[in-house]
């Protein structure tokens, strides 16, 4: 009798399997009725990092960089900051992505950034010695996922090549009666009715403007106030830390641009803010990149680049870059080409603001 005699050998059709309808479904499909393949939406080159799982297992395995926690989001998700910078900086810059989940292009310049600042070149494998230069002097805030919980939501990688009616249906959220939420609600200034907490039972999907909780997360709803965890807690951080700017960064169907508060929305220096701007985006182009246009907000609504100016004096700014779903860029310019201007737009503006306001730091404004 030989060992295997013991065993008793099933043949393959004899054993049964588990049943597949349990498996996770790692291909997911659209959750309203859309025609088009889900999968060239999630298979992004490994450098265009954004996933959330993957960013949060990437976090893990820093070595220079500090981790540190801003709060905890409202479906208790951390909010990661990274500090790069010298134990004393003379200036401190804090970089907030993916405050809207869909707005993906923000959190590739961000990691991008934060692999430049471990090893010296991004993930694309180019060196850009000029972040490890200002990094000596100035103290980068990293924060990849602004609202955690609409990146965890987010069931693709890239927006690149989709057509508005589908960005639409996943950046505003849908009913589930398979409408989607009212736009002028959801993009005009905070009201009892934009937010969807307490009408969560009627939601289809969330859509990416909103944490777990369903507030607005870049809508805060008066000078003191924001109804989104969230940004109550950033507001604590950015104080606590003495960060002297605030970037958020975004995507737009708009060349990149780069957005200030109005003047009665600063308790600091309005004019400095001017300055600093005008300066960024001469570093920005100095540096190769692009000339984002200056947008000078109103005072209509509040939103997260006016709420922390006006509590804390500091500059702030959001950056617009241009995404690249259909319509943005000619048909067939190549998907790696838009995601690349994508990440670099950013990276050079950061770059570029860095630079500026450590240069204005030195003039001793
Ligand atoms: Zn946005």
């Amino acid at each position: 009798m030989t060992a295997c005699a013991f065993w008793n050998i099933l043949s393959l059709e004899e054993i049964e399997m588990p049943d597949r309808q349990l498996s996770w479904n790692s291909n997911p499909k659209w959750p309203w009725p859309c025609e088009e393949d889900i999968s060239k939406y999630i298979n992004v080159p490994d450098w265009y990092l954004v996933g959330y799982e993957e960013v949060r297992g990437f976090l893990r395995g820093l070595r220079k960089g500090r981790s540190d926690t801003v709060g905890k989001s409202a479906g208790g998700r951390p909010i990661t900051a990274v500090y790069y910078g010298p134990a004393k900086p003379r200036r401190k810059l804090c970089i907030a992505s993916s405050t809207h989940g869909t707005e993906v292009e923000g959190v590739s310049s961000v990691m991008n950034i934060i692999n430049v600042l471990e090893t010296g070149h991004d993930l694309r494998g180019r060196k850009w010695p000029a972040f490890g230069e200002i990094a000596r002097k100035v103290g980068f805030y990293l924060v990849p996922f602004y609202n955690p919980d609409a990146a965890a939501r987010s069931m693709v990688k890239s927006y690149v090549g989709m057509s508005f009616d589908a960005i639409n249906h996943l950046h505003v959220g849908f009913w589930k009666n398979g409408r989607t939420l009212c736009r002028k609600r959801v993009f005009g200034p905070w009201t009892k009715e934009s937010d969807v907490a307490g009408k969560m039972d009627y939601i289809g999907y969330l859509g990416q403007r909103f944490n777990d909780a369903g507030r607005l997360i870049n809508r805060p709803c008066s000078r003191r106030r924001s109804m989104a965890v969230e940004t109550m807690q950033m507001l604590a951080y950015l104080r606590k830390n003495r960060i002297d700017c605030y970037m958020d960064l975004h995507s737009h169907s708009t060349a990149p641009c780069l957005h200030v508060c109005p003047k009665e929305r600063t308790s600091g220096d309005y004019e400095q803010l001017l300055n600093l701007l005008e300066l960024t985006r001469e570093m920005t182009k100095k540096c190769g990149g692009p000339d984002p246009i200056p947008i000078y907000g109103n005072a209509k609504g509040w939103r997260n680049n006016h709420f922390f100016p006006a509590n804390l004096g500091i500059y702030a700014f959001t950056y617009e870059e241009k995404g690249g779903w259909k319509g943005c860029f000619p048909e067939r310019t190549p998907f790696e080409e838009i995601w690349t201007a994508n990440t670099y737009n950013g990276m050079y503006t950061i770059l570029g603001l860095a630079q500026a306001l450590e240069f204005r730091g030195h003039l001793n404004y």
